[in-house]
């Protein structure tokens, strides 16, 4: 089989074509570093690891022959270089950790590799996943693969750019803000933040405790739910996990969307949108409706505050979470110095980049003596509104549609002086994490610049099975 005739297939056919013998795990390998390879511009991969891929997918292909393979069996896969993977570095996208090497796996890492998946390498991001545009790396910018002089979405970025560009089947980000679903959206593939707690955050190098989940990014809903029901699950290593069983989410996946009572918040659809965006949104809405699905407007009124409480409450976490980093303990250390006050201070200036040290400067100052009730305990308190606003709507409805984000990927350089106007490119994903709901895009169209767009469809706590049903029937009317 020739190169160019897997771009752009998911996991579930290529499984396909390696189960009837069509296609070897090591044709599937070379493949994948061959793309690497030769879209090394996009800069999405921070570490390849082509022997290690070798040999695994030499294992994989006896156990697939044997009809022993798992349930990941020849799932190539790209891992945001956020999340621990043993004797690996693990850089977080920082010159503080860029020699860092891990002496274990994630959980997430581990189960990927219980069920035959191939680790191909470690995916660029912006620093500790602070960013919108994987602009923020020590390692430099990613590109987006549908436009090279755009960015792809941030801050699992070049996650995202790996699976849109075919350089791996499918990939893991992380997602603390919209880190998977706004990149997933402009680059046009499928990303989950799953139900805060339904994936182990062991190995997870943490940005903000509260917020960070593990999610899938993948060329299908399918696969992301396949990847789901390997990657959930209670996990004595992380006491956020929950003890929840992990349901069947093929059961109903192809049932369409007949009966269900769907949702559009009116706050999501005012200015800031695109008109392209919105446009696309809309079509998806009558798709649902023609499905037989009871589409109407709803409202979640605290939506305004999200962006603020959201950069009080994870910079007030990312400022203790970093505090770790200091030139003692791990990774980077500054040269020549002789006092120990001097050797933190300078392995933390040299090492965290300006955005890092923007964050740990804003949550040191929220969480101080004089502001701590100001800030941080009210927007502690916002938060429980703003969850309590999806609570009411989930009594009555089973998925909330909304654009994934403001706009399709923008330039790489146009927001980069303007933190403020970056920060606004998550204001539909940021309520997720806050509420601790689960979130996807898919998506859904391209604009006229032939830039990808994504509908995000956000659901209740637990119950990823109803977005995914209602994620494939969306696709399969796209024809994703
Ligand atoms: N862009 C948001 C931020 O900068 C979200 C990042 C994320 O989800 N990791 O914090």
């Amino acid at each position: 089989m020739s190169i160019g005739n897997l771009d752009g297939l998911d996991y579930h056919s290529i499984r396909g074509l390696l189960y009837k013998g069509e296609l070897s795990c090591n044709d599937l390998v070379e493949n994948y570093l061959n793309q690497i390879d030769a879209k090394k511009d996009l800069n999405a991969f921070i570490s390849v690891f082509p022997e290690k891929a070798r040999s695994r997918a030499e294992e994989v292909n006896k156990k697939i022959r044997a009809g022993k393979g798992g349930r990941l069996a020849g799932l190539v896969i790209a891992i945001k270089d956020i999340l621990a993977i043993k004797n690996e570095k693990v850089t977080c996208g920082s010159r503080i950790l860029s020699n860092f090497v891990s002496p274990f796996n994630a959980t997430a890492i581990d189960k990927l590799l219980w069920e035959d998946a191939i680790i191909i390498g470690k995916t660029n991001l912006d620093e500790f996943g602070m960013g919108s545009s994987s602009e923020n790396s020590y390692f430099g910018p990613v590109k987006n693969p549908n436009d090279r002089n755009r960015v792809p979405g941030g801050s699992s970025g070049g996650s995202a750019a790996a699976v849109a560009a075919s350089m791996a089947s499918a990939a893991l980000g992380t997602d603390t803000g919209g880190s998977v679903r706004q990149p997933a959206a402009m680059c046009g593939v499928v990303g989950l933040k799953p139900s805060y707690g339904r994936v182990s955050r062991y190995g997870l190098v943490a940005f903000a405790s509260s917020l960070d989940q593990v999610g899938p990014i993948t060329r299908s809903v399918k696969d992301a739910a396949l990847l789901l029901s390997v990657i959930a699950g209670h996990d004595d290593h992380d006491s956020t996990s929950a003890a929840l069983e992990v349901p069947d989410y093929f059961a109903n996946i192809d049932r369409g969307v007949a009966g269900l009572s769907i949702g559009y918040p009116r706050e999501y659809f005012t200015e800031g949108l695109s008109a392209e965006v919105r446009e696309s949104i809309q079509r998806a809405l009558k798709i649902l409706e023609n499905g037989g699905a009871k589409v109407e407007e709803i409202s979640l009124p605290h939506t305004e505050c999200a962006i603020s409480t959201y950069y009080i409450l994870a910079t007030a976490e990312a400022s203790a979470n970093l505090a770790r980093y200091d030139g003692a303990h791990y990774g980077f250390r500054a040269d020549g110095i002789t006092e120990l006050s001097d050797m933190y201070e300078q392995s933390r200036s040299q090492g965290f980049g300006e955005e890092v040290k923007r964050r740990i400067m804003l949550g040191t100052y929220v969480l101080s003596a004089g502001y701590y009730e100001a800030y941080y305990r009210k927007a502690q308190k916002v938060r429980t509104l703003i969850k309590r606003d999806f609570d009411k709507v989930f009594d009555r409805y089973g998925c909330i549609v909304t654009p994934t984000a403001p706009t399709t990927a923008f330039k790489i350089g146009e927001k980069l002086d303007d933190p403020l106007q970056m920060y606004l490119s998550d204001i539909y994903t940021i309520s997720a994490n806050l509420a601790g709901i689960h979130g996807m895009s898919i998506p859904c169209g391209k604009d006229s610049e032939n830039l990808p767009i994504g509908v995000q469809l956000l659901g209740q706590s637990f119950n990823e099975s109803t977005t995914f049903r209602i994620g494939q029937y969306l696709q399969e009317e796209f024809g994703n």
